[in-house]
């Protein structure tokens, strides 16, 4: 058997272990520490545009991010949020938590992304059945591609609802020369294992102001008020990241340019190794205005065209020892999820059936990649 090509392997630049090793030799193994300021730091330098500082706070995972973001916004029992249908459910349960219902919007054919024309939709809908609007608007940077975030801005600002991000995959993406995360009143990071850098499990929280990173910190450790016994007004969370886990950030964030550049190069191969096959479409970014960090390439498979579907070709490169996915299955089709609203036209329904993900992480060699293609032809 040759060897195991995976999905998405974390990939470590070697300066990680130094920056955990100054943890223990000054005894910083808490959920505080020096490693997660200069972390925050490193992000913070990392998706600020020109002319506007953003502020971050780190904490124990995306999730968590996306739960004390909601907290920041108000998010009540009771209200609703509107939410990307074609994403991972670590979107959508964090809604659940806060006793709110979420408001499941299909995608656009272009990005994959939230379709800003069923937004309006659904938001002049849901005014009219319940006498208000939503309370805030999670787009998804699905894969590393950028949403249109001009026209869903533009939609959110019209209705004055406030947008949270959901860049956890898409850290690096950029819109129209700025970075994903950054465009929102707030955005989600994730670090957990597969994604394009690992603190081994850990997210953060992109702020528009100090205030807001201040008070996501604040509820991040269990909502402690300033005094000198433990004294409490708020609900709080135990929701911050460990300076162990922000050391390995801190040498993650040394390679990630490079990192988003290799999956950048890998989409491109696999691209061109398979533009030949008519039957297969590589996802591609739809515009100059978009730059996708290609976290992961996604590939459609028309199965009138070449007689195999997705799920084929993943049980044979499974045979051949090569991960591959398929793509998230949209929340409106999840049992789970499915009393909830959804205002959809089929697109992300279409993209799931057909879709498969490939492997694509920063650690693969040209080599790899093309025996991914090999197989992939040898089953067409
Ligand atoms: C990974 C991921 C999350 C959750 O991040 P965790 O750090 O795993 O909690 C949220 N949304 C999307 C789209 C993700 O891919």
């Amino acid at each position: 058997m040759e060897k195991r090509i995976h999905l998405s392997l974390a990939h470590m630049g070697g300066e990680e272990q130094r920056f955990i090793q100054e943890a223990f030799d000054t005894n910083w193994i808490a959920p505080l520490g020096p490693n997660v300021d200069a972390f925050e730091i490193m992000l913070q330098n990392y998706v600020s545009n020109k002319n506007e500082p953003l502020y971050v706070a780190a904490l124990s995972s995306g999730t968590a991010a996306i739960h004390l973001g909601l907290i920041l916004l108000g998010v009540q029992s009771g209200d609703e949020v509107i939410c990307q249908s074609f994403t991972f459910s670590a979107t959508a349960n964090p809604i659940v938590y806060q006793g709110a219902t979420p408001i499941f919007i299909d995608s656009e054919k272009d990005t994959w992304n939230m379709s800003p024309h069923l937004l309006e939709k659904a938001i002049i809908e849901r005014k009219k059945i319940t006498g208000k609007y939503p309370k805030a608007i999670i787009p998804v940077h699905l894969y590393g591609m950028p949403a249109n975030m001009s026209d869903i801005l533009s939609i959110a600002k019209a209705y004055q609802i406030p947008v949270m991000e959901d860049a956890a995959e898409a850290l690096g993406s950029k819109y129209k020369n700025n970075k994903c995360g950054s465009f929102g009143q707030l955005g989600v990071l994730s670090f957990n294992g597969n994604k394009i850098i690992t603190t081994s499990g850990g997210g953060a929280l992109i702020c528009k102001s100090k205030e807001m990173a201040q008070k996501a910190k604040f509820y991040a450790t269990q909502a402690r008020e300033d005094k000198p016994y433990y004294h409490h007004e708020k609900i709080g969370y135990n929701y911050r990241l460990s300076n162990i886990c922000a050391g390995i950030g801190c040498g993650q964030m040394l390679v990630l340019n490079k990192h988003i550049q290799r999956r950048q190069q890998i989409h491109e191969l696999y691209t061109n190794l398979l533009k030949e096959i008519d039957g297969i479409y590589v996802m591609q970014n739809p515009s100059p205005d978009y730059a996708s960090n290609f976290w992961l390439t996604c590939i459609l498979i028309d199965k009138n065209k070449i007689a195999v579907s997705n799920a084929d070709i993943r049980i044979y490169l499974e045979q051949k020892n090569i991960e591959s996915r398929h793509l998230w299955k949209p929340m409106h089709m999840q049992p789970i999820f499915q009393k909830h609203p959804f205002y959809g036209d089929g697109t992300s329904e279409t993209i799931f059936n057909q879709g498969l993900c490939l492997p694509s992480g920063s650690s693969l060699t040209d080599d790899d990649i093309n025996r991914v293609v090999k197989e992939i032809r040898s089953i067409i």
